[in-house]
């Protein structure tokens, strides 16, 4: 109760009498909190355990590549990470006075700079705290720009099929109706059919959201062209800028068409971003757009946050996660221009590699012009689904020490390959190895040498404890099921749970908390 009149009298209010007086009947006298996870770790050295039981149960960066196509996941280098955890950086209230947040403004102000022109466009809001979030405030932006053009009926947002879910989905939020364009057999988007429903649409055509390089991992060779047609039909372009690691440095989508796009900085600059941990988003506009950028109620000073046409907040922080904003920060300066370019150089090169070398093995589903694909590469199993399916394979790479490239995204029945600049050559092979020898399984089951059911692709992954049982009913070895390879041998990451039913669990939602019986009374 002490407590409570504290907290009331540091707001300068007085709790209500009804609330003092009642204050008992107020009390919980429940049980909670009783799941042991709350109760049994009670000292330091019992936590600390808990926790690093947990972290050794997953497999990471700090074990192999994490090849997710689309996420961008590369190094984060210790040095970017240091200055997070800075009191200076790390203790500062988001909507503390601005007059004790100078050096945070300079590097908003900086960072800002360097993201125009790493992008070619005239300002950056930093205020989105995601991808999707930049998507709703750019779309909010090119809403505000066609409103204040007398544009109120501009509400219809043309999609290409290969997008990403969060791009309609972000559409939607924006208060635009959506309509889907195709794709042709190269994956690129079919330009005759978007330019008839650009025409089609013309008087309400509000925007396209376009990704580039595409979600097909290939530069969409007429991007300027498609941006031509949707702002011939007066439409403005969203670029979905989070395959920008294959673009920074060598070209700025400032130059050729898009008029709004936002950054991943938690896939192209360095911020890490496994298992959900806060992102940034910032969008990045031509001059036209500035005045709709996202602003916040607590900034007043005109220009430092948002323009004055703008529709107010998309997130609850003025400069969304600012604490993580050191780490881009370093990343670019650290890099410098030439240090950048030389990144997603090889970054490309590095797709092209793996491509080239999986190709005989594995289709590569899309490439662009010169036999080409972008930073990441989409390979072709559905061929092979008679005998085992992506998912197979994806839980193979397990007993290989290997996440599993992203999956059936954007293509069932596939799988999205993006090494990125941080994996060296030795790292790249191991992993084109583990992928041939896996094809190898394949194809001993299609010619009878491995049974069409109880084979090492499917009863993939196989955990210490199956290995290590009483019974092993398999036709092939425990070696070979747990050891596929030298360097498993020398560094063995042991899967903790084998197969599930991944769709099963989806729809059958059953209580991990204690077992069942546990509530039988
Ligand atoms: C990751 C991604 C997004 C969404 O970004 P979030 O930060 O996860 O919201 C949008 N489009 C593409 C192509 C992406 O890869």
């Amino acid at each position: 109760m002490a407590e409570l009149k504290q907290l009331a009298d540091l707001f300068g209010c007085e709790l209500a009498e009804a609330i003092d007086a009642d204050y008992g009947a107020l009390s919980r006298e429940s049980e909670f909190l009783t799941h042991p996870v709350f109760n049994t770790h009670h000292s330091e050295t019992a936590m600390m355990r808990y926790i690093r039981m947990l972290e050794q149960r997953d497999l990471s960066l700090v074990h192999s590549m994490i090849a997710l196509g689309s996420c961008t996941m590369k190094l984060n280098a210790a040095t970017e990470m240091m200055p997070v955890t800075m009191g200076g950086f790390g203790n500062i209230h988001p909507f503390a006075p601005q007059a004790q947040t100078a050096g945070y403004r300079t590097l908003f102000e900086r960072l800002e700079v360097w993201l125009s022109e790493i992008t070619g466009f005239a300002a950056t809001s930093l205020q989105p705290n995601a991808g999707s979030q930049g998507e709703y405030a750019g779309l909010l932006a090119i809403r505000g720009y066609h409103r204040a053009n007398g544009d109120d009926q501009r509400n219809v947002c043309l999609i290409p099929s290969s997008a990403h879910g969060t791009n309609p989905a972000s559409a939607v939020m924006a208060g635009m109706r959506v309509v889907v364009t195709a794709c042709d057999d190269e994956g690129n988007i079919d330009v005759a059919e978007l330019r008839e429903k650009a025409v089609e649409h013309a008087e309400n055509l509000a925007a396209l959201m376009v990704t580039y390089p595409s979600t097909h991992g290939v530069f969409e060779q007429s991007i300027v062209e498609i941006c031509d047609i949707i702002h011939q039909n007066g439409g403005q372009v969203y670029m979905d800028g989070a395959n920008m690691n294959a673009q920074v440095g060598l070209c700025r989508p400032g130059d050729f068409g898009p008029d709004v796009c936002h950054l991943n900085l938690h896939k192209t600059f360095c911020i890490p971003h496994g298992g959900g941990g806060p992102g940034m988003g910032p969008i990045c506009v031509q001059s036209h757009l500035a005045p709709f950028l996202p602003s916040h109620p607590l900034i007043d000073i005109t220009g430092e946050c948002g323009g004055n046409g703008s529709v107010g907040p998309v997130s609850a922080a003025p400069w969304g996660s600012p604490s993580i904003l050191p780490i881009p920060y370093a990343y670019i300066s650290m890099m410098g221009a030439d240090g950048l370019t030389q990144a997603t150089e090889i970054a490309i090169l590095n797709a092209n590699y793996i491509a080239k070398r999986l190709e005989p093995h594995f289709p590569v589903l899309y490439k662009g012009g010169h036999d080409r694909v972008a930073h990441e590469c989409i390979i072709d199993l559905r061929h092979l689904k008679e005998i085992a399916s992506n998912e197979d394979v994806a839980k193979r790479l397990m007993d290989f020490g290997f996440h599993a490239p992203t999956m059936s995204f954007p293509v069932p029945g596939t799988l999205m390959i993006e090494p990125t600049e941080s994996e060296n050559l030795a790292e790249i092979d191991r992993f084109c190895r583990a992928m041939i020898q896996i094809r190898e399984e394949f194809t001993a089951i299609e010619n009878g040498s491995a049974d069409a059911k109880n084979n090492m692709l499917m009863n993939a992954p196989h955990t210490a404890e199956e290995v290590a049982g009483a019974e092993w009913n398999h036709p092939y070895s425990r070696d070979e099921a747990a050891f596929p390879a030298d360097w498993v041998r020398e560094n063995k990451f042991w899967p903790y749970v084998a197969r599930i039913d991944n769709a099963y669990g989806d729809r059958n939602l059953v209580c991990s908390c204690l077992p069942i019986d546990a509530y039988e009374d």
